[in-house]
């Protein structure tokens, strides 16, 4: 069983109190790749990087962690995209992005795409985002779309995450279609039902629930005291709250860890609800430290590499 995250990574800067700038990584799918890795499951990183000193680190640093770099493309005379997040006096943070030029958006694009694609259609299982289909154009998201229904032709399955950034798409309509196009294809689905809110309006949660019976649904409601998780599969329909956080200090990469957690527990035979119960352990651990990727020790006991 082996696992392709499609996306991009980025080099991340935040702002210290004096203006300087720490530098770190960051991606959603690559967030899940890297817990996919530390819960012991075989998953490769596809997307592209350049070939300057910034690509070379970050691509060490996946595989340090264990995240196959097969299906890194690098392009010649490109860079990663890059973001700065910012605290303001109060606290609040706010996130400042340099992608448009980012390699990783020429994923679908020649020269490469070619060998790129014949190669993510013979995974077992592939997963993406909202914030990977806004990556790559019209052009690009038909070729990953045709891609997606060869690997389902053969018998591999397609999970995708609904997160939603408005910012990654300039025209509504154009994210909408995407996103129903992705749910069409997706065997297996993870949805917020705040993002499905965002993007199409007052009962969002519609456009997921009418692939029940087809798909493996998991909505997931952060409303409320407790965040929940419904997971609807064949006939079955049943809520799986999460334990209460301890402790909430950042919730950067919640949704990425939660869906590693339910991978990586479906692979290894659990029941959907049960990995709902598996997802939100590892998540409500994630949100007690700083940052997208917590220390390997801190991992819950039972998820510990
Ligand atoms: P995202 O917005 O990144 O998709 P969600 O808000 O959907 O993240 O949260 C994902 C998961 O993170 C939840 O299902 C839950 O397991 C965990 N989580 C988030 N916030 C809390 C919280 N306050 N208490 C406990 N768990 C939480």
């Amino acid at each position: 069983m082996r696992i392709a995250c499609i996306g991009e990574c980025m080099v991340e800067l935040s702002e210290q109190s004096d203006g300087s700038l720490a530098r770190g990584f960051g991606g959603d799918t690559l967030n899940t790749a890297l817990y996919l890795a530390r819960l012991g499951v075989a998953v490769d990183y596809v997307t592209a990087l350049g070939d300057d000193v910034w690509s070379d680190e970050m691509a060490a640093a996946w595989g340090r962690e264990g995240i196959g770099l097969g299906r890194v493309r690098r392009l010649p005379g490109r860079m990663p995209g890059l973001y700065i997040i910012r605290t303001d006096a109060a606290g609040e943070r706010s996130f400042h992005y340099w992608r448009d030029q980012a390699a990783a958006r020429d994923l679908f694009a020649e020269p490469g795409a070619a060998e790129t694609r014949a190669a993510l259609a013979a995974y077992d299982l592939v997963y993406l985002s909202g914030i990977s289909l806004s990556l790559y154009g019209e052009a690009g998201r038909a070729a990953l779309f045709e891609t997606l229904a060869a690997l389902r032709g053969r018998g591999g399955r397609v999970a995708f995450d609904t997160n939603y950034r408005p910012r990654g798409w300039p025209v509504r309509e154009v994210a909408r279609a995407a996103f129903r196009t992705a749910l069409a294809q997706a065997d297996l689905i993870f949805a917020s039902v705040e993002d499905l809110d965002w993007l199409f309006g007052d009962a969002g949660d519609g456009e997921v629930l009418r692939h029940r019976g087809r798909a493996e649904i998991v909505l997931k409601a952060s409303t409320g005291p407790e965040p929940v998780a419904r997971v609807l599969h064949s006939t079955s329909d049943t809520v799986v709250p999460a334990e209460p956080a301890a402790r909430v200090v950042d919730t950067t990469a919640a949704g990425d860890s939660f869906a590693a957690g339910y991978l990586a527990a479906r692979i290894a035979g659990q029941a959907p609800e049960a990995a709902a119960t598996r997802a939100h352990r590892l998540a409500g651990t994630v949100i007690g430290h700083r940052g997208a990727v917590i220390p390997r020790d801190a991992m819950p006991a039972l998820d510990r590499p």
